[in-house]
């Protein structure tokens, strides 16, 4: 190769790197922005805790569990591994025996009704309404001699009309386990998603709205006895002096992780505002477009407080828009990877629902999250009107 070919050759690709950079690209989520926006501060909570030796159930976790009952308004929140593990402790605490019906709504993570499982209950799906969250008006439909609770699952952000499920949770003496692992800080009627039921589980999964550097989670509740059984069945079984009282599991939060949380809880509701003013912009951009149906809006209903853990909207040629969005550099995502908990054959929970399967087939997530900006919402918004344009 002469000189000539060689700067050709390299003048060429140039140009072509300087395409790539150029190319826009919007990730769904980007988790190494995590650390990165905050590294200085964070690096200073790991120095802080760990050259304490502080490692398991302390003085960073009470301080966590302390901000985060009062953040909800509850009596008593404890962390845990997760919140699938607290979804268990806390249908453990409440009393839920093998053979229990458990209703939940097929909308949701496999880890609903995984709980319900391995508390040794029957999962039993139901359908979700407009706003993708179960609908109040089916559950009766679903309840049977043997059924004991009711798992509503406050979804996207969103809290479910809880009055309606409470309603009809004491009309059958039923209890109620709230999944709130996608509603930290969302309201209904003013009260917060996860004070409503006999217990709640919330997810600090990296890419949750209050997310921490691993798994995470905590149960919360207002009653005395249930408390108490989680305190216990969350570390061996020991009670407050270290007695063993009962049979017990480990799934603690830990002390580092809840040092982190206590961090990014200073900065929480900011957070939230941020993501209500992004599906703001979604809505205004998108409203009116008669191919889209739109989550509800975050000046839609005052019973409600969103906080827009997802942007979940519904589309004709769904997967030509996710195509088209892609090749524009747009990252969507189909919740659950597009299935509904009973559509996932090997599970057993089989049925028929239909309005839950014609939203699964229509539905994808927008990127929705603190790092995103304006722009990157006008030009999602511009692509997506340019697609039904042409
Ligand atoms: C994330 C999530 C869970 C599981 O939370 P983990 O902390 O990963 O166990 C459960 N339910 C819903 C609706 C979720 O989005």
């Amino acid at each position: 190769m002469n000189i000539a070919n060689l700067s050709l050759k390299l003048k060429t690709e140039n140009v072509r790197t300087l395409i790539v950079k150029k190319r826009r690209v919007i990730p769904f989520f980007d988790y190494t922005e995590v650390f990165s926006s905050t590294e200085e501060e964070l690096v200073d909570v790991f120095k802080n805790v760990l050259r304490r030796g502080a490692f398991i159930q302390q003085s960073d976790l009470l301080e966590f569990e302390e901000n985060l009952a009062n953040f909800l308004g509850v009596k008593y929140a404890f962390g845990v591994a997760n919140c699938t593990d607290g979804m268990i402790l806390a249908m453990r605490a409440i009393g839920i025996q093998p053979g229990d019906e458990v209703i939940f709504p097929s909308h949701t993570f496999v880890a609903s009704a995984a709980s319900i499982h391995f508390t040794g209950g029957t999962p039993v799906p139901v359908e979700c309404g407009p706003d993708h969250l179960i609908d109040p008006t089916v559950i009766e439909n679903a309840i049977t001699s043997k059924t004991k609770a009711i798992l509503p699952v406050q979804l996207n952000g969103r809290t479910c009309d809880m009055e309606a499920i409470q309603k009809i949770a004491d009309k059958h003496g039923l209890k109620i386990i709230e999944d709130s692992a996608q509603a930290l800080g969302s309201k209904f009627k003013n009260r917060s998603a996860g004070s409503f039921g006999d217990a709640a589980a919330f997810s600090f999964y990296p890419a949750k709205t209050l997310g921490c550097f691993g798994d995470g989670g905590a149960v919360v509740t207002n009653d005395d006895e249930i408390a108490k059984n989680i305190f216990m069945l969350r570390d061996h079984g020991r009670d407050d002096y270290g007695e063993i009282v009962g049979w017990g599991l480990n799934s603690r939060l830990d002390n580092l992780q809840a040092a982190i949380l206590n961090f990014k809880f200073n900065h929480y509701k900011q957070a939230i505002d941020y993501r209500r003013k992004i599906a703001r912009l979604y809505h205004n951009y998108l409203n009116g477009l008669s191919q889209l149906i739109l989550p509800p809006g975050p000046d839609a209903d005052l019973d409600h407080f969103d906080i827009y853990q997802n942007y979940e909207i519904e589309a004709n040629r769904r997967d030509e828009l996710r195509e088209y969005l892609d090749q524009a550099g747009v990252k969507t995502i189909l919740q659950w990877g597009g299935n509904a908990v009973h559509q996932f054959e090997k599970l057993g929970l089989s049925c028929n629902l239909p309005v839950t399967e014609k939203m699964m087939a229509r539905s994808f997530l927008l990127p929705i999250n603190t790092m995103i900006t304006d722009d990157d919402v006008k030009y999602i918004c511009e692509k997506i009107r340019e697609f039904y344009e042409y």
